[in-house]
């Protein structure tokens, strides 16, 4: 891999190597940190249902303000969360902060039922009990589980552990849905999803990419959608960026869609108004 550099400058890759990780290692000691010092904030996505695009809810998505790095994206911490344990209290803080503005924009008056959904990772069903620390989350914040729905990626199921199931079943028995995220880019079969208690399935970004554009390539969107309908699960689209994509999953069937042409994921003060405006703009769904 080590490439010798034209003019020799570099024949070695070790100081970028370590340059990583005294990078990760410093992250690592920051996120430590970072929870008791309060660095953390929720960003709130829109989800709106299909055809007529109303909301139907919100997803949760972690943003880290670093004190002088700014903005460090979930996919730049979650993984150094993951891999030192720091993902169970992080997770915690996630699903709680979540359902608490959730609560307080029922409070603030909307009173149109909405969803929050809330990411999960793979690593908080190895380590800790998350049923039991969901079960705990929603009696501390009120939270009708009804409300909540968790997004798992494909590996939760893939792992294939008597023990994941469990989780499942004990985490449905509580009464709130669970979302397969990222759908299509795992390797999940039918029989997994069949076999474990799942109601959502989120189509990963990179199969509406290209829909609505000429000669589309809508094929594996569309087997998607289908899957769904004949699992009875709901499909929800993922990055919808543009106009021409939208047309297509209507005429699809999909359920759901969310992503830029929507919305960007906002803070809570943004999120809240858009969801007030949007109980005003629809009484049938209020009333
Ligand atoms: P995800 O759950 O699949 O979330 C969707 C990601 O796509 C978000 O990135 C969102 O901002 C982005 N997105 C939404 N609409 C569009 C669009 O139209 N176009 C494009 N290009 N992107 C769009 P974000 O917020 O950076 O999160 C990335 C990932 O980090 C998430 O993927 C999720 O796997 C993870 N994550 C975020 N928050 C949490 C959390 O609280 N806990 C855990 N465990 N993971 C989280
Ligand atoms: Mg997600
Ligand atoms: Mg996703
Ligand atoms: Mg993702």
């Amino acid at each position: 891999r080590a490439k010798a550099a034209g003019g020799g400058r570099y024949t070695d890759f070790h100081p970028q190597m370590l340059a990583g990780l005294v990078n990760r290692l410093e992250l690592e000691a920051d996120l430590r940190l970072a929870l008791e010092r309060g660095e953390f904030e929720m960003h709130y996505q829109p989800t709106v249902s299909l055809p007529d695009s109303a909301v139907t809810g919100f997803e949760a998505l972690i943003r880290w303000r670093h004190p002088t790095r700014g903005v460090v994206p979930p996919q730049d911490f979650i993984p150094i969360a993951e891999a030192s344990g720091l993902i169970v209290p992080l997770g915690r803080w996630a699903l709680t902060e979540a359902c608490r503005q959730a609560m307080a924009w029922r409070a603030q008056g909307a009173e149109q039922p909405f969803t929050m959904a809330v990411n999960v990772s793979v690593r908080q069903f190895d380590r800790g009990d998350l049923p039991g620390m969901v079960g705990e989350v929603l009696a501390e914040t009120g939270m009708p589980a009804s409300r909540l729905c968790l997004e798992m990626t494909e590996s939760v199921l893939m792992s294939d552990s008597a023990e994941n199931l469990a989780a499942l079943v004990r985490l449905k028995a509580l009464g709130l849905r669970l979302a397969i995220d990222d759908f299509g880019t795992g390797y999940s079969s039918l029989a997994y999803l069949r076999r474990f208690p799942v109601d959502i399935i989120k189509i990963d970004r990179a199969f509406v990419e290209r829909l609505g554009t000429p000669g589309d390539d809508s094929a594996l969107a569309h087997t998607i959608v289908q899957l769904g309908q004949s699992l009875g699960l709901s499909t929800v689209a993922e990055g919808v960026e543009e106009y021409g994509q939208l047309a297509a999953l209507r005429v699809m069937g999909c359920n759901q869609a969310q992503g830029f042409y929507f919305s960007r994921p906002l803070p809570a003060a943004q999120a809240g108004r858009l969801l007030l405006e949007s109980a005003a703009a629809s009484p049938a769904v209020t009333g």
